[in-house]
């Protein structure tokens, strides 16, 4: 598979010549990646067969694990879904446009490709205008999955995407960093009880505040063994850089202690470390690689550095990267955890 992969940049001026050369690929069957608020994702018809199935080829994803459509509103849902639970509508008047996928049960007109062989469809309206355009210029529902090699961490800017899939897709819409930098929050609606598949920026507080209880269905490390994987993606290998990863949760200080010990034993083995740390933490480590992840009570700044200084750091060859686990784990850093335990080889907790 080689691909001439096409480069478009769009600004938030959206440029229209740009856009409809993408759109036009995509209405004809190919793939393109494109921005949206929580990752750059790669983009196919989600009602053509081939189309989808270059998505998978490219990724290298796993054929049962199911793609998320987008589309433009709640309009373009109805044709894609049996029906709107009541729960769902209220999700949609109040999260769309945005970082929430609902998950509800699909009509026939969506092949099983995009599915994963499931009765159900996962749908999202981004809130990204060139994603909108994109979607409004193609005139198809987009199945876009995170635009980077499967395994590998999300992308978060086109260079990530160009890194991984660069040959191997038709084209990609430059449109700057994304703003949130983690994948949506994913919610069942179709049990009695609504379940998230995924956290996300949007927490569960938010989501019960608008439709009453809902349970959590992701668990923040991968079980193999389990019977009871939900949503497909939960049971694969995810957003591991090249790098073993190591993440040191609990207080601020006593996690730079423990990083401080780590890196003495590295260094006896000549293992070279990069650090992913906290602002409060970064004082303590000087003449080691190391990569931000903002202030320990804004975990909206680790949300967006996280799969970014995974990618840095890997670019710097290190060996072993150390998480700095002391941010605020309330709201999106709920997610952020949920991220990092699952690309970590080693969990260790500290008080
Ligand atoms: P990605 O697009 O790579 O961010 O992954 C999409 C996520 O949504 C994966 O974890 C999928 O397993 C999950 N997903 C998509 N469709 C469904 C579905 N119909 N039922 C359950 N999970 C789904
Ligand atoms: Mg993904």
């Amino acid at each position: 598979m080689t691909k001439d992969t096409k480069v478009f940049y769009v600004s938030e001026k959206l440029e229209s010549a740009p856009l409809d050369e993408a759109a036009k690929i995509l209405s004809q069957g190919g793939t393109v990646a494109f921005p949206t608020e929580t990752v750059y994702g790669l983009g196919a018809n989600a009602l053509d067969e081939k189309a989808v199935m270059q998505i998978f080829e490219a990724k290298g994803r796993p054929a049962d694990n199911p793609l998320i459509v987008h589309v433009t509103s709640r309009d373009d849902c109805e044709s894609l879904v049996r029906a709107i639970p009541e729960k769902a509508s209220l999700l949609m008047d109040k999260f769309w446009p945005g970082p929430l996928t609902i998950i509800m049960e699909r009509k026939e007109i969506v092949p099983d490709v995009t599915t994963g062989g499931l009765d159900t469809v996962a749908i999202r309206v981004p809130e990204n205008k060139i994603a909108i355009e994109l979607i409004k210029r193609s005139g198809k529902p987009l199945a876009a999955p995170s635009a980077n090699l499967s395994g590998k961490p999300s992308p978060t800017s086109a260079e990530h995407v160009i890194a991984d899939l660069s040959g191997r897709i038709d084209a990609v819409v430059d449109g700057g960093d994304v703003i949130i930098g983690l994948e949506s929050t994913v919610v069942d609606v179709t049990s009695e009880i609504p379940a998230i598949l995924r956290p996300g920026k949007i927490s569960k507080e938010e989501l019960e505040e608008c439709i009453g209880e809902v349970k959590v269905a992701y668990d923040d490390k991968v079980h193999p063994e389990s019977e009871t994987v939900r949503s497909p993606g939960m049971k694969y290998t995810h957003y591991s850089p090249k790098a073993g990863v190591i993440l040191v949760e609990g207080d601020n200080e006593a996690v730079v202690c423990r990083i401080k010990e780590l890196l003495e034993d590295l260094h006896m083995r000549n293992a070279k470390a990069g650090l992913m740390l906290t602002e409060e933490s970064k004082k303590h480590f000087s003449g080691v690689e190391s990569f931000s992840i903002g202030c320990k009570d804004k975990p909206e700044q680790a949300a967006k550095s996280l799969f970014y200084g995974l990618r840095f750091l890997d670019l710097k060859n290190v060996d072993i990267i150390i998480v700095d686990g002391s941010f605020d784990p309330r709201g999106i850093g709920a997610a952020v955890f949920n991220r990092v335990r699952k690309a970590a080889d080693m969990i260790i907790k500290v008080r």
